[in-house]
């Protein structure tokens, strides 16, 4: 879903996948109502002009019917169905009707938002769980695109300014999006926001790990993206500082879960920083006055079980 090249292929993906799925779908849904009446006429309408110059004399007056009444039934179907309707068809959004109570219904290609039995976020235990694995982050400066994908202010980035290894396989950082107030809790309580690193392994499957944010002293690391996000339509190149962005420590919580936006695609490993890192009030309210609420309520854990993790950070050249 990503537009990212040929190894992005899709698996989709929370935010990663927010946009150009929902521009897809919006363009597929606007191709189906839209144009594809006006070429089927057009078909009709060649198909009864090759009949009429084909037709015998006593057939000529029927055909001349026919092809009126196809042509008249063409005429009908303009108007056609405004954009907005056909955009509000397939739109998902945090509040009102399409809500993520009603994602599954919105797009039958969303249907894992409710029926999906390993979705995200969750509510996370107080407690993190025995550690069980570790994770290795080999970082760089990172340089990418802000821009807003009309849910979450995104950075973009080329893929190669972080890798991280979990269960033996390496994943690559793809983008970076931020949600106010936080999607997974702790105890029930969300933090006041909460990043997502977004990554994919060579064969496309997902990782996201989640920060937490509380607020408190402002991010250095963060400026960039911050003010970025304030004109976010100029798509501004940043550089973040990865490293410098995470929590001081890498224990973690991890699941398998799903992308937090519709398609809700499963399969997706999580892992959260146990560790918040702060922004101040200031910071939290720059992102949060560009998309608020931008959370999806917390879904059932199921039959998962949630263990703990810790990490190390390998700052490389670059
Ligand atoms: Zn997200």
């Amino acid at each position: 879903m990503w537009w990212w090249g040929s190894q992005r292929h899709d698996p989709e993906f929370d935010e990663f996948l927010n946009h150009p799925w929902e521009r897809m779908i919006r363009e597929s849904g606007s191709l189906r109502s839209v144009v594809t009446p006006h070429v089927r006429c057009g078909v009709f309408s060649m198909q009864f002009l090759e009949y009429l110059m084909s037709a015998r004399s006593w057939l000529t007056a029927s055909a001349f019917t026919v092809a009126a009444v196809t042509l008249a039934g063409c005429a009908q179907l303009a108007p056609e169905p405004t954009d907005a309707a056909v955009a509000e068809s397939a739109h998902w959004s945090y509040d009102g009707e399409n809500g993520p109570a009603s994602w599954g219904a919105v797009d039958s290609s969303f249907a894992a938002c409710a029926a999906g039995t390993k979705q995200s976020p969750i509510d996370l235990p107080l407690t993190v769980p025995v550690t069980s694995t570790s994770i290795d982050l080999a970082v760089q400066d990172v340089d990418g695109d802000v821009f807003d994908t009309g849910h979450a202010v995104e950075v973009e980035t080329d893929g190669e300014g972080e890798t991280l290894t979990f269960a033996g396989d390496e994943y690559s950082l793809q983008q970076m999006h931020a949600h106010v107030p936080s999607e997974h809790t702790v105890a029930g309580r969300p933090a006041a926001a909460e990043l997502h690193l977004v990554h994919t392994d060579v064969a496309g499957n997902l990782l996201v790990l989640g920060i937490l944010v509380s607020e408190g002293e402002a991010s250095e690391a963060l400026v960039p993206f911050i003010e970025a996000a304030t004109h976010v339509a100029d798509k501004d190149q940043v550089a973040l500082d990865v490293a410098a962005v995470l929590p001081a420590s890498l224990e973690n919580y991890e699941y398998s879960g799903s992308l937090t936006t519709p398609p809700c695609t499963e399969g997706v490993q999580w892992v959260v920083m146990s560790t918040t890192i702060t922004m101040s009030a200031e910071q939290i309210r720059t992102l949060e006055d560009v998309h608020s609420d931008n959370a999806r309520p917390t879904q059932p854990l199921g039959g998962r079980t949630v263990v703990g993790g810790t990490g190390e950070v390998f700052q490389i050249a670059g």
